[in-house]
């Protein structure tokens, strides 16, 4: 059965069964947003501590703050030189257009910042800030749309974006980062696919999901609807404790992946975003995860295990590395020499 409207209050998780609100819970949703769509609803089931469950219903360990954690995790404040725009590499920008997203992640990097009423979405004026800065700088060949959710615009809204980017002539690629797709692919619609192909830019579309359960039969559709319209697909995962740390729950997902055309393309490991303690991995738990994906699946379904360093230094690959000083390391775990 799916419900009919997206669930954005305590009250209306306690009414589908989905929390039982308490002074603690409520200053969770008092501080951080709330949403879960109807179609994350149905993927929930009746299992909110199960894998999609944890990522969307708020819990008392929200409030938990553990050491090292930041409002600004990554460090994009310091790489901010206009409001909207992150410029941390040479070559590509961040544009965040909006705040606002389809649902809100109990995990999210971005959580002090994204919700439906905490900051406003770029106002004109801060657009054609945003563009001149882009439009000033020829080094900068990508421009990567992120939010917020970027796909809660309206095609109207959309196509405006990229009107605006074809003017600018070193800009070749333009790619979104999204996770609507999956939880709300009947936002996928061909007014929305429209906008974003009607330009002669280059787009690709980078989808965020973290367990084969979200990517339903009618998220395939959306992403199909996508890539058949000529937009090449990649994903982004966050390695989460008790949603994807085991080895059949990340193989399950890349695989599911690669079945949707979409190429695995991150891995990240849990940012030190507040109150996130509770889903955060050790490296080396997620290093041996990667070893045993490398292991058992196809090429197609490997991401690149990431980090994004506190402070903004950026993002590194964090192994497993197989090579050692005078040996390598083969997929089955067995040391072989070679020189380096
Ligand atoms: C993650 C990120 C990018 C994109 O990095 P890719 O490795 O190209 O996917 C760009 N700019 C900033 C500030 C980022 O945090
Ligand atoms: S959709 Fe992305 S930006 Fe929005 S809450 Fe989830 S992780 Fe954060």
């Amino acid at each position: 059965m799916t419900t009919a409207a997206t669930l954005r209050t305590l009250g209306a998780l306690a009414d589908a069964g989905l929390a039982e609100p308490s002074p603690p819970l409520e200053a969770v949703a008092a501080r951080y947003a709330v949403a879960v769509t109807p179609v994350m609803v149905e993927a929930i089931g009746d299992a909110p501590d199960g894998p999609v469950g944890r990522q969307f219903l708020p819990t008392a360990a929200e409030l938990t703050q553990a050491p090292g954690e930041s409002d600004d995790p990554i460090g994009d404040e310091a790489h901010s030189p206009v409001a909207g725009i992150v410029h941390r590499y040479p070559d590509r920008v961040l544009l965040k257009a909006n705040h606002a997203c389809a649902v809100y992640c109990r995990f999210c990097f971005r959580r002090e910042m994204v919700g439906p009423d905490g900051v406003r979405p770029l106002s004109s004026a801060q657009l054609d800030a945003a563009m001149a800065y882009v439009a000033g700088r020829p080094e900068i060949w990508e421009v990567i749309v992120t939010g917020g959710d970027p796909f809660v615009l309206s095609p109207r809204r959309l196509s405006g974006l990229m009107a605006r980017l074809e003017r600018i002539d070193h800009v070749k690629v333009v790619r979104f980062h999204t996770r609507v797709p999956a939880v709300a692919p009947d936002r996928v619609t061909p007014s929305l696919v429209k906008a974003l192909t009607g330009t002669g830019k280059t787009v690709w579309v980078a989808l965020h999901a973290n367990h084969a359960d979200e990517l339903t039969p009618a998220a395939e559709g959306a992403c199909a609807r996508l890539i058949d319209a000529g937009i090449p697909m990649v994903s982004q995962s966050v390695l989460l404790r008790g949603v994807n740390d085991s080895p059949a729950a990340l193989e399950a997902l890349m695989r599911r992946f690669v079945e949707m055309r979409i190429k695995p393309y991150y891995l990240h490991h849990a940012d030190m975003a507040p109150g996130t303690g509770h889903f955060r991995t050790t490296l080396a738990e997620g290093q041996a995860l990667m070893r045993g994906l490398r292991g058992r699946v196809s090429g197609l379904c490997q991401p690149t295990y990431v980090l994004d360093i506190p402070g903004g230094f950026g993002k590194s690959p964090v192994g497993p590395c197989y090579v050692g000083e005078d040996r390598v390391t083969d997929p089955s775990g067995r040391e072989h020499r070679y020189p380096t």
